[in-house]
């Protein structure tokens, strides 16, 4: 007997019939023996259509209050899923991320789990129920409600499989696992059945929207499996396991390729080339909570130099802002900015030992005649920065020139 802990994304459950699919599952697995807690997404379409409302009444408006908004999603689910068990005759509780306590800072629409109380769901566990529970929520020390990022279901389920020290958690999608690639962007990308949570934190954090980062940072931190699978077609029996690396992990230089449309990049040129400049520019973003990806600094000439940076598409505007009003104060001769970048990565724990890796990739682009802006390395990732319009080609192209098409 197992305790698992299973979370279905916004298209398993939505719909009334998906809803009894996922209630007929999760009886499958109790039959079995297992201790199941589940947790759900909104249905799917909603949390955007919350967002919208939002923005028709007060885009700027306080954080709270619009995570009190979002969280409602979640909470239609936990209830009509538990509804779905109790009439299939298996005895359910749904809890709210407030009602389970999941505690998190205050950061409101980013919030970071920071403890989980796992004793009323034990004890609904030892009573024979199954545990619902709303993904994507928590709750701060003086009861606020918050949300926990876009994708953040996937968060509470890794959370809570962490807490509940849990065999497995099983994260059930509309793809029955990882590919190579998104498969909605390369049709030909090609089903991994192992990678090390270290790649896979890597492809998320490079843009891979599979799994939300944070969750794979909590399965990396505690060392708990994922299985990624098919909550539409499990009877292939096709999954993706993300665990620590085994010897039964194929060995490849390149697992996979990720992509992200989501960044902007700034430039400021002519600035004056002397220590400290780089805070100077950079000091003033971090301080507006802007976060910074990719970073180059050109060679300077002349005393001067010209400093590149990306962003997210969202801090664009307000990122401009502040690089303007340097520019003013540091003599700089323009500030430039461009939101049709892309940025396009391959990822693989093989690249640890094998050198060339970054050159061949380099070659696949340029024969395609497609422009490098920036490039970053890290030990097990080369990412670029290309035009937006050639994204879908460079990510074609690469899949090719690793061996990745099936
Ligand atoms: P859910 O609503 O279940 O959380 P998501 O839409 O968040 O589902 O995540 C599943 C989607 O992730 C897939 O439909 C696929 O388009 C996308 N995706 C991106 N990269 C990959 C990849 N490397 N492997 C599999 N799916 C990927
Ligand atoms: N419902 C939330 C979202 O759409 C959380 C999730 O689905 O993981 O982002
Ligand atoms: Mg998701």
């Amino acid at each position: 007997m197992a305790l698992i802990v299973q979370k279905y994304g916004g298209t398993s459950v939505g719909s009334p019939e998906r809803i009894a699919a996922v209630a007929d599952r999760v009886i499958k697995w109790r039959q079995q023996g297992h201790d199941v807690v589940v947790v759900v997404s909104a249905m799917s379409g909603e949390t955007n259509r919350l967002v919208a409302l939002i923005n028709a009444i007060n885009p700027r408006g306080s954080e709270r209050e619009k995570d009190v908004i979002l969280a409602t999603g979640e909470q239609v689910t936990i209830g009509l899923l538990a509804l779905a068990l109790e009439q299939k005759g298996q005895a359910a509780r749904s809890y709210t991320g407030a009602q389970v306590r999941i505690l998190t800072d205050n950061a409101h629409s980013k919030a970071r789990i920071i403890a989980i109380d796992d004793a009323p769901m034990r004890r609904d566990l030892a009573e024979g129920k199954v545990v619902v529970v709303a993904g994507f929520q928590g709750v701060t020390e003086e009861g606020s409600v918050t949300t926990l990022g876009r994708g953040g279901s996937d968060t509470t389920g890794v959370a809570l499989a962490v807490a509940l020290k849990a065999d497995e958690c099983q994260i059930y999608t509309d793809v029955d696992g990882v590919y190579t690639t998104d498969p909605r962007i390369e049709s030909r990308a090609t089903h991994i059945p192992r990678l090390t949570l270290e790649e896979m934190l890597e492809m998320a954090s490079q843009g891979s929207k599979v799994l939300q980062i944070r969750s794979v940072e909590f399965a990396y931190k505690y060392d708990m499996p994922i299985r990624v699978l098919s909550s539409f077609d499990d009877e292939n029996g096709k999954s993706t396991l993300v665990t620590r690396e085994d010897e039964v992990m194929e060995q490849v230089l390149v697992r996979g390729i990720a992509f992200n449309r989501d960044e902007a990049q700034l430039t400021i040129r002519g600035v004056p080339d002397r220590p400290g400049i780089a805070y100077s520019i950079l000091g003033p973003i971090s301080d507006t909570n802007i976060e910074v990806d990719m970073i180059v600094q050109n060679v300077g000439s002349d005393g001067s130099t010209d400093f590149t940076f990306t962003v997210h598409k969202n801090d664009y505007d307000k990122a401009f802002g502040i690089l303007n009003n340097l520019a003013a104060q540091l003599g700089a001769k323009e500030c430039k900015g461009d939101e049709k970048i892309a940025k396009v990565s391959i990822v693989g724990a093989g690249m640890r030992s094998h050198a060339g890796v970054a050159s061949k990739m380099f070659a696949a682009l340029g024969k395609e005649g497609i422009n490098i802006r920036m490039i970053s390395t890290s030990e097990i990732k080369v990412a670029v920065v290309i035009d937006e319009k050639y994204l879908e080609l460079a990510v074609r192209v690469l899949h090719e020139a690793f061996g990745l098409a099936g």
